[in-house]
């Protein structure tokens, strides 16, 4: 291995193989390289997606070197020293490499210790964080039917998204969906002594659900009596990029609609396959 490169670039994590891979693009002629030790390199973006059983741990892993973009050298070394005045990198096996731009893109280290009990608490079957374990994530939350726990997500960031989605719901089947609905939206988490008890016995009875209905449904309607469902779709993104059917257990708007029946009417228009929808009363 070469010992000076025109970008050395430290971790090859997405940071660090991205930024490779665009400046390989602008400028086929640097030279490049990228120190690492590991033997694997995790897409770690798509353990969110593990946690909600919608992906596979083992996919998310590649080679280091399988991941490297063509034409970059991939040192397996820890860089342990720098010495800028000098543009040089030292490793813990004892080699110096000079750059004449450094990148250091070494990911966070995950520092459990730091905030006590988190560790005990992570090894009970109650706690879980996604960014330590996400197949036990996954299990954590299928296996959570209420009780104490706060959805943390801030609206403004929720808003900021086109859409959102829990990761709870990635995998809610409209069969399955009761275990979502059981824990939906705001009502999942908030203390009861008796989740079952205190939950809407009709889903119409969930008054948040019937609020944004009713709003998103105002806003479709314009000036008529009835709107089409897709409008209210649309209204309904655009009012919350959170709403989600399957957050009430149904794995769509129209399923959600017709278990509403006691509030809702719909009926189909003659041509064409647009359903309306109105309130009742
Ligand atoms: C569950 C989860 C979901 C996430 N979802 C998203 C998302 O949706 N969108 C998003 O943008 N981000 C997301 N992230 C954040 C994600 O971690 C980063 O986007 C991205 O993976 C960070 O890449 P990185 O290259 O900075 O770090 P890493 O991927 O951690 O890579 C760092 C690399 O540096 C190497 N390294 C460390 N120390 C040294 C050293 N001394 N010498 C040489 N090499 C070293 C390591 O071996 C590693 O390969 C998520 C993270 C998690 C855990």
């Amino acid at each position: 291995m070469a010992s000076h490169y025109d970008v050395l670039i430290i971790g090859g994590g997405t940071a660090g193989i991205m930024t490779a891979a665009q400046l390989r693009r602008k400028r086929k002629d640097l030279r490049i390289a990228i120190i690492d030790p590991s033997k694997d390199h995790w897409y770690q973006p798509a353990c969110t997606l593990v946690a909600g059983n919608a992906f596979s741990m083992k996919d998310t892993r590649r080679d280091e070197a399988s991941a490297m973009p063509p034409g970059v050298g991939l040192i397996r070394q820890h860089a342990s020293v720098f010495e800028p005045e000098a543009n040089t990198v030292r490793t813990q096996e004892g080699r110096a490499y000079t750059y004449g731009h450094l990148v250091v893109a070494p990911g966070i280290q995950m520092n459990i210790d730091d905030l006590p009990g988190l560790r005990e608490a992570l090894a009970t079957d109650k706690v879980c964080s996604n960014h330590i374990d996400p197949e036990k994530t996954r299990h954590v939350m299928t296996a959570f039917k209420g009780g104490v726990g706060e959805k943390k997500t801030p609206d403004a960031f929720v808003k900021a998204c086109e859409r959102f989605i829990y990761v709870e719901n990635l995998d809610v089947q409209e069969a399955g969906a009761g275990a979502a609905a059981s824990t939906s939206g705001k009502e999942r988490g908030k203390r009861t002594d008796s989740t079952a008890k205190a939950r809407p016995a009709k889903l119409s009875q969930n008054a948040e659900l019937m609020r944004k209905l009713r709003k998103a449904f105002n806003i479709a309607k314009g000036e008529e009596e009835e709107a089409s469902l897709s409008l209210i779709g649309q209204a309904l993104r655009r009012l919350d990029p959170g709403f989600d059917p399957r957050s009430y257990g149904h794995a769509s708007l129209s399923a959600l609609v017709n278990a509403l029946k006691d509030q809702l009417e719909t009926r189909r228009e003659e041509k064409g396959n647009t359903v309306m929808v109105r309130f009742r009363g």
